[in-house]
């Protein structure tokens, strides 16, 4: 009689199973799931039974234009078989695999990360309060930190407003190719930006902010050609020159090399995908994030 029963039990328990795997896998060919964090998350233990038990064939599979030929490369680069399940594959099986899928969810799903934006303009402009602005009025949007090899102002604090590195670790990261982009600007000082975070937040969704000087700016967009690049412009050179002599954070002297390569700078802000010029700091912000907000659908696959 008990026997009977646990049959009864475990077969219906098959079909629900089944059936929630169907509906997982539909959700994933829709795009509700992001690719990798799918695969992270069947590497913990307590992750839902369907995602654990989905077949790593199934799961490449699920990428709209993913075919069995693609799939089979796919498998055969990282050594799995195709019967293998997303939390049963060893460990040096999941770091190759792992590189694959990342670079399959950068391709196939474009739409789903985040737009990278590259803002630039002269100092003193306000860049840095648009961007506070947006960032606490949209959690989509962070800012990148860069690293740097000027020194620490008051009320800076390591690894918030900057990374401060010495020249010499400074090359070491240019050496290393950890840097998307680098600059030395006000020719004084080098800047640069570090890879790895910024993908990372790129891949989590996340709108990544770059609040650079436009020869990085420039290496940004050639690098990354899905990356959003603004000039943010005063609305004339003289409120600039105030609004810099008004924060009174730097020499006179560094104020007029400031003020020289503010010119420079304007010169090129043709050479930008928008130009956004900052009468109020709401509408500067709001301008830059409906910009964002229009690329990233422009990346949707079309229906
Ligand atoms: P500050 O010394 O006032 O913090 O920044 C000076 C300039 O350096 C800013 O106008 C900013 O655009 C630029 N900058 C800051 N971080 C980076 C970076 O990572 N790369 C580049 N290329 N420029 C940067």
């Amino acid at each position: 009689m008990s026997a009977s029963f646990d049959a009864t039990e475990a077969s219906r328990r098959g079909v629900e199973m089944r059936r929630a795997r169907a509906e997982f896998k539909k959700a994933l060919r829709d795009g509700e799931h992001r690719l990798v964090e799918v695969f992270d998350s069947a590497e913990v233990p307590d992750t839902d039974a369907v995602v654990r038990g989905l077949r790593v064939e199934w799961f490449l599979r699920s990428i709209p234009g993913f075919g069995v030929t693609k799939t089979q490369r796919v498998l055969d680069r990282v050594g799995v078989s195709p019967t293998a399940t997303l939390g049963g594959l060893r460990v040096r099986q999941r770091a190759a695999l792992r590189v694959e899928v990342q670079a399959l969810y950068r391709r196939y799903f474009p739409h789903q990360r985040g737009v990278l934006v590259v803002l630039a303009g002269p100092s003193g402009v306000g860049k840095g309060t648009i961007v506070s602005w947006i960032t606490s009025h949209y959690p989509d949007f962070v800012l990148s930190v860069s690293a740097t090899t000027r020194p620490q102002r008051p009320g800076e604090r390591e690894g918030e407003h900057y990374y401060f590195v010495s020249p010499r670790q400074f090359q070491a990261l240019i050496d290393d190719g950890d840097l998307l982009e680098w600059a030395v600007v006000h020719q004084e000082h080098f800047y640069g930006t570090p890879r790895a975070p910024v993908e990372a937040l790129l891949d989590e969704g996340k709108n990544v902010i770059l609040e650079i000087d436009v020869q990085g700016a420039k290496q940004v967009k050639k690098a990354m050609k899905s990356s959003l690049s603004v000039f943010v412009s005063p609305p004339s050179f003289d409120v600039l020159a105030e609004r810099l002599a008004g924060r009174g954070t730097e020499s006179e002297a560094e104020r007029d090399r400031r003020l020289a390569t503010a010119r420079r700078e304007l010169r090129r802000q043709h050479e930008f995908d928008a130009i956004v010029i900052n009468e109020t700091v709401e509408e500067a912000g709001q301008s830059i994030v409906d910009l964002v907000l229009a690329s990233q659908r422009a990346q949707a696959p079309k229906e």
